[in-house]
């Protein structure tokens, strides 16, 4: 099978290369590109292409991939916002994903983004750096008997729930609409409503996917419920949040911080060096220079043992696909 892998970066070209030396009949191309309309016909003469958050698999997109004879889509991450799965399952093109590959790695990179934001590392850092020893501006608050809301307990949801419980002795209170049998081992207690959670928490994080339901699950509305000083987290996906309201919340003092690892039109700057280009997103910009907004590009999956995951489930996807023609994590199986 020849796969297609699009918008590579040396770090996936070395897992998924790594991966694929003990595996046989896959044969790999590596792309810089992300997918869009625009590079669709590198899929040419390949079986099968393989994509990450970014890539654009729109219907367009879609009908093109099929014209050039694609027939797979082997996503390297867990969520498939970016695939139109009504369009490939009409086409006949087959969609797996890799379902859970480290969700320690994203959880971990919550809390320390949490801990960021409350105790400023990120400003001592440049500071100190600079000579610059003074302590004002940088009191933060403890964790520990503090009030988390989490949104979403699926794997990463109930670890991030499990560290801030156990670990710092917080009170962690949950809401899922799928609530999950072995929430309180982790240390989560569920609320019945997402108003609820909002109300009470001192902190929310957020780890449900982005679906129609949950599109802007964070506007106006929403925040208004908030606490005031209250500290948003979102390493789940950009479209969750309504950046319009969140600029708001923000120019009213209403947020006391926000850590953000996504965005919703990150695709334009995220995976890329942008150091010498001009940001022409005035949302995206106006974000950035709050003082109390930290954020990073999608950066949350990205550890050792993450990739080596990715790799090995993805490979294994395109040879179950070779040999069997369907999949053990299909999409919309
Ligand atoms: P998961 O599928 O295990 O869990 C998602 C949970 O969200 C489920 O329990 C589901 O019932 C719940 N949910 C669905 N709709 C909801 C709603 N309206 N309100 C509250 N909860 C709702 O997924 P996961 O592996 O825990 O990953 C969560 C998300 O994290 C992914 O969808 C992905 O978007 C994101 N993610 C980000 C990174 C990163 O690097 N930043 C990496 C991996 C995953």
């Amino acid at each position: 099978m020849k796969v297609a892998v699009f918008g590579t970066r040396k770090y996936d070209r070395d897992s998924l290369s790594s991966a694929h030396k003990e595996t046989k009949g896959v044969e790999l191309t590596f792309l810089d590109p992300l997918l869009d309309k625009t590079t669709a016909l590198l899929a040419e003469g390949h079986d099968a292409i393989c994509i990450f958050v970014n890539d654009i698999c729109d219907a367009e997109v879609l009908e093109q991939l099929h014209h050039h004879g694609i027939k797979y889509i082997a996503l390297r991450c867990a969520g498939y916002n970016n695939v139109d799965l009504h369009t490939a399952s009409r086409l006949g093109i087959k969609v797996t994903r890799v379902p859970s590959y480290a969700p320690e790695a994203v959880a971990e990179f919550a809390v320390g983004m949490m801990l960021t934001v409350v105790r400023k590392y990120h400003k001592s850092y440049n500071r100190v750096r600079e000579g610059n020893f003074l302590l004002d501006g940088l009191l933060g608050f403890n964790l520990a008997g503090k009030t988390i809301g989490i949104i979403g307990t699926g794997k990463i949801g109930l670890i991030t729930g499990r560290i801030l419980s156990r670990g710092f002795g917080c009170t962690v209170i949950a809401y899922d609409p799928y609530p999950s049998a072995v929430a309180d081992v982790y240390g989560l207690s569920y609320v019945k409503t997402l108003e609820e959670l909002l109300r009470r928490s001192d902190i929310v994080s957020l780890h449900c996917p982005l679906t129609e339901s949950t599109k802007y699950i964070i506007n106006d509305e929403t925040l208004a419920l908030t606490k005031p000083g209250v500290i948003l987290i979102n390493t789940s996906r950009g479209g969750l949040i309504d950046s319009h309201a969140l600029i708001r919340a923000l120019k009213s003092g209403h947020l006391g911080a926000v850590g953000l690892d996504v965005y919703e039109r990150e695709a334009a700057y995220f995976f890329a060096d942008s150091s010498a280009k001009i940001i022409h997103d005035d949302v995206f910009a106006r974000l950035l220079s709050f003082y109390n907004v930290f954020m990073s590009g999608h950066q949350a999956y990205l550890t050792e043992e993450a990739l080596r995951n990715i790799a090995d489930t993805t490979i294994q996807n395109l040879q179950e696909l070779e040999a069997t023609g369907t999949c053990t994590h299909l999409i919309g199986a």
